[in-house]
């Protein structure tokens, strides 16, 4: 028999991230829709990562490395709910009580999972305390990755990087740029790779900020790279240009991705369970017991809008699970990101229609929600992208047969 609850151990992640979004999220969450590009001052409280300075927090960060390579030499070849598992669950949570503001959480950016994707040790022990952010987009090119026109080329002990880049979340709060740059254009997607940028690297040049229609508490900056310069072992994964490879790119999609369909679960549960506590006050039970012939077509609507967004949630545990257990998981990552974000932008539409005027009015977070979910099925590939992914892996096609 499949049991599909939560075990233990991720259900306690689960109650503890609720927890966080209800006292500290909800209560700011219109605050800082309103507010765009005001810091939420109630964020710095949860510090970030800090890179261990004292001899004695040195000693307990070596302690707790050892410790946690020995549990996954222990859990080799074993079933494992890790942290992809665990990360998505509570990611979810978090979003139910605002996407923008669980964005803005310092210490935790979307170059994070580039970094933990494709670091290696001696990086990631480099690295691993920064607040990183993702730099994919430019001006000319979105959703066509491989497209891409920044430039690195090596000049002694440094890479030096030209180009700009748009649309990066926390780009203005984070102290680290992953950016994707090529280092040979003619070479096509084999010689993009990514590059550790730090914000006080001479030649980054931050530009300004985006007006948005959602996850307005989340800053979206521009930066420009003006023969940028980073040390040569800033560069993750191999220099080397390895024609069919595309420099550590899917592996961080991999991870990535099921984290997007998060927090479109995460939204869309924020509006279910609104809309449903509100219909509850006129009057509108949902009863399991009853069979769907003598529901009425609100009734039939929410049962519906339910089974989505269960779906939607179990392809995204799977897939997040598929990494943890080291299985391929672009397809799944793909398969869960199309499901979720369509999902999203339905159900809280949706929800908005289902409750008129107080769906539309800024009384409750119904509006805002259906304006954050937006997003969510665009960023880190767009629905339509997807698709084409789970297509072509489908059907066994190129990116070159199958555009
Ligand atoms: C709030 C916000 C935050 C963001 N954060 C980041 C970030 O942190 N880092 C980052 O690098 N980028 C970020 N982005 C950018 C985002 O990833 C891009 O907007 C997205 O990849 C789509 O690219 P585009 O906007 O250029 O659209 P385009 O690629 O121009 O696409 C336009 C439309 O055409 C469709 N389309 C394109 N190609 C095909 C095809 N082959 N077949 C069918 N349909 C197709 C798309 O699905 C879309 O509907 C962010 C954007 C926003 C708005």
């Amino acid at each position: 028999m499949i049991n599909l609850e939560l075990p233990p151990r991720l259900e306690q992640a689960r109650q503890g991230s609720r927890a966080m979004a209800e006292a500290l999220f909800r209560p700011i969450s219109r605050k800082y829709d309103l507010q765009e590009h005001a810091y939420p001052e109630e964020l710095r409280a949860l510090g970030g990562v800090r890179r261990p300075k004292t001899a004695e927090e040195i000693r307990e960060a070596e302690a707790l490395r050892e410790l946690a390579k020995a549990k996954a030499k222990q859990d080799e070849g074993k079933i494992v709910n890790g942290n992809n598992t665990q990360g998505v669950v509570s990611v979810a949570e978090m979003c139910w009580g605002d996407v923008g503001l669980m964005l803005s959480v310092p210490g935790v950016g979307l170059g994070n999972a580039a970094i933990s994707a494709v670091a290696t040790p001696e990086q990631k022990e480099r690295f691993g305390h920064c607040y990183a952010s993702m730099a994919i987009t430019e001006p000319s090119t979105g959703s066509d990755s491989a497209n891409i026109s920044t430039t690195a080329r090596l000049e002694g002990d440094e890479w030096v990087i030209n180009g700009e880049k748009i649309f990066i979340t926390a780009g203005e709060r984070c102290d680290t740029v992953v950016v994707w740059a090529t280092l040979d254009k003619s070479a096509g997607k084999a010689a993009i790779k990514s590059f550790i940028v730090p914000k006080d690297a001479p030649g980054l040049e931050f530009v300004g900020l985006e007006n948005k229609l959602g996850l307005r508490a989340s800053d979206t900056a521009t930066i420009r790279f003006d023969n940028c310069r980073v040390p040569k072992d800033n560069i993750l994964g191999s220099p080397e240009i390895k024609q069919g490879s595309f420099g550590g790119v899917m592996q961080t999609f991999d991870n990535t991705r099921p984290t997007v369909a998060a927090m479109a679960i995460g939204v869309a549960r924020a509006s279910l369970d609104l809309t449903r506590e509100l219909l509850e006050k006129e009057g509108v039970q949902l009863d399991y017991d009853k069979d769907v012939w003598h529901s009425s077509a609100i009734q039939a609507e929410l049962y519906r809008m339910e089974a989505e967004w269960d779906a939607a949630r179990l392809l995204t545990i799977k897939a997040a699970w598929m990494s943890d257990n080291k299985q391929a998981n672009s397809m799944e990552a793909s398969m869960c990101k199309a499901k979720a974000g369509r999902v999203g932008n339905y159900i809280t539409l949706r929800c908005v229609e289902l409750c008129n005027a107080m769906g539309y009015s800024k009384q409750d977070l119904l509006e805002k929600w259906a304006r954050d979910s937006k997003i969510l099925d665009i960023f880190e590939g767009t629905q339509q992208i997807q698709l084409l992914i789970v297509a072509r892996r489908l059907l066994n096609k190129s990116s070159a047969e199958l555009k």
